[in-house]
């Protein structure tokens, strides 16, 4: 049996391993196709496939893509995308644009609070300093003893109401799917079960990611509990959209799941590698 793994972050994004490191524990965890998906970003992608051509273990070129759709943050995963398309390079590079600006603004509210120094904390975290994540603040206020641990930390500070939440305007729907279908990709909603929208509107999400070309959804994902798996299997298999399977990895041991540690897809779902086998 094939394992697939097809969502995970580098140190390009908010993960914590390099890809090539990341590359390699995906190796040892037995995963035979990998697509590196770091956030709005592509510069892990030549170092991630010249280590997985070493290891013998397939690199499907990735994104994930932040898209601002109404009043919700939606991430929008490419994949099979060529990494060199300017299109993407181009779209990508001004979705970073307003990140920095958005992190002095957090640090800012965060001070407010009295946690100093937050802002100078999380870019210290952050490899890439056009990639400042919500993710790297959560670890500085870890290892501050502000918070106990990721879980805990996105409960009381960085979403919605709370503490250290900035309103942000990502990129369109419709020019996240542009965008990835110019580098020849192919789009996929990732994990469905994370936006706190009703069923309704999770339908109307659905019809106008199809209508828009969109090819997949992540049905088993490290963040969709076991519940929520037939639930996406129903809504794939109803909306005519294939299904995809990541762990959406970051780092060891942060409380996400591990490279390759998923269920299979349900039969019912048309795995998304049918798009390019
Ligand atoms: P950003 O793109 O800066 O808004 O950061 C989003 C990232 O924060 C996500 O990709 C996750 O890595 C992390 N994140 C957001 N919400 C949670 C959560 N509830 N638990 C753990 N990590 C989260
Ligand atoms: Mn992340
Ligand atoms: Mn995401
Ligand atoms: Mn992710």
């Amino acid at each position: 049996m094939t394992i697939y793994d097809l969502h995970c972050h580098s140190t390009a994004s908010d993960g914590v391993l390099s890809p090539r490191e990341l590359v390699h524990r995906a190796n040892e965890k037995g995963v035979h196709v990998l697509a590196l998906t770091d956030h709005d970003e592509l510069s892990g992608q030549a170092e991630a496939a010249t280590v997985a051509q070493e290891a013998g273990l397939r690199l499907i070129h990735g994104v994930e893509i932040s898209v601002t759709w109404g009043n919700v943050t939606l991430h929008v995963v490419g994949l099979n995308v060529d990494p060199q398309d300017p299109v993407l390079l181009n779209g990508l590079a001004r979705n970073r644009g307003g990140r920095s600006e958005r992190a002095r603004r957090i640090g800012e509210d965060l001070a407010r609070l009295g946690i100093a120094g937050a802002f100078e904390g999380a870019s210290a975290l952050a490899e890439n300093k056009e990639l400042i994540s919500r993710t790297h603040f959560a670890r500085f206020l870890i290892e501050r003893g502000i918070a106990k641990n990721m879980k805990s930390v996105f409960k009381k500070y960085l979403v919605k109401g709370k503490p250290g939440y900035v309103t942000h305007e990502w990129a369109s729907l419709n020019d996240a799917l542009t965008w990835i279908h110019a580098a020849g990709g192919v789009a996929v909603l990732a994990h469905p079960g994370r936006y706190q929208i009703g069923r309704e509107k999770m339908r109307l999400l659905l019809s106008e990611f199809k209508h828009l070309g969109g090819a997949g959804i992540e049905v088993v994902t490290g963040s969709h509990t076991q519940d929520q798996v037939p639930l996406y299997a129903d809504l794939a298999v109803e909306f005519d959209l294939m299904a995809s399977i990541g762990s959406d990895f970051h780092a060891p041991g942060e409380g996400g799941r591990e490279l390759g540690r998923l269920t299979a897809l349900p039969e019912r779902c048309r795995p998304i590698w049918q798009a390019w086998n």
